[in-house]
């Protein structure tokens, strides 16, 4: 389970308030399908551009390596394009599914009409491995990191989180933190939470990292 806002506010409600927003752009809550289309702008960081951007790749990875398997009409390209799962813009729940890993029916019922199911797996498979490994790089593991940084201006300390539940001591949802996001943090301060966050959290890190890796994995497993 990735360690998302909402996720953990309704976990953990003495620690995240149910009240808080996107830590990072704070217009929305922080649930899976935002990590993706948080607006949030930054020149290391733009969630929802880079996650059009690799759409639009993986979208046309697809159609070129379909095409390289046979001479296919035009119309497959056009009708390819304008399938409802590579829209971005609103974006579709179906191009949500994809981005979570999950291949929409009509995409898979519209190939079959030009290739066998077996091949149709084996190309897209790779190419949605390699969408989700850029999704990973790009927008996640730099979410984790300004995630840390976040919780840290929050007053949310590891130690806190391990004592657990509202009994214990530990802090602290102050009206003085409350609605604070990154976008207020200063930029070098930033920059210099992400090499402390680094290398301190690198045992979080690495846990996430294999879950990722696990889901990737059982996910090829299913075919
Ligand atoms: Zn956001």
């Amino acid at each position: 389970m990735l360690p998302i806002l909402t996720t953990l506010q309704q976990r953990k409600p003495h620690l995240y308030s149910p009240d808080w927003l996107c830590p990072q752009c704070n217009t929305a809550p922080e649930d899976i399908n935002h990590l993706w289309t948080c607006p949030y702008i930054l020149p290391e960081l733009n969630p929802c551009m880079t996650h059009r951007k690799e759409i639009a790749k993986f979208r046309d990875d697809c159609i070129a390596a379909f095409s390289s398997l046979k001479t296919l009409p035009t119309s497959f390209s056009d009708a390819f394009l304008v399938l409802d799962c590579w829209n971005y813009e609103s974006p579709s729940s179906s191009c949500l599914w994809l981005t979570r890993e999950l291949l929409p029916a009509h995409l898979t019922t519209f190939l079959k009409d030009y290739f066998p199911l077996s091949v149709i797996y084996k190309v897209i498979s790779p190419l949605l491995n390699d969408f989700q490994l850029e999704l990973y790089g790009e927008i996640w593991l730099c979410y984790n990191v300004l995630f840390h940084a976040w919780e840290e201006s929050q007053g949310i300390s590891a130690s806190s989180k391990i004592k657990g539940g509202p009994s214990s001591n530990s802090p602290i949802v102050s009206s003085h933190h409350h609605n604070s996001s990154l976008a207020s943090v200063p930029q070098d301060s930033w920059i210099s939470w992400i090499s402390s966050s680094i290398i301190r959290d690198q045992e979080d890190e690495l846990g996430s990292d294999q879950e990722e890796v696990n889901n990737i994995e059982n996910h090829y497993d299913y075919y």
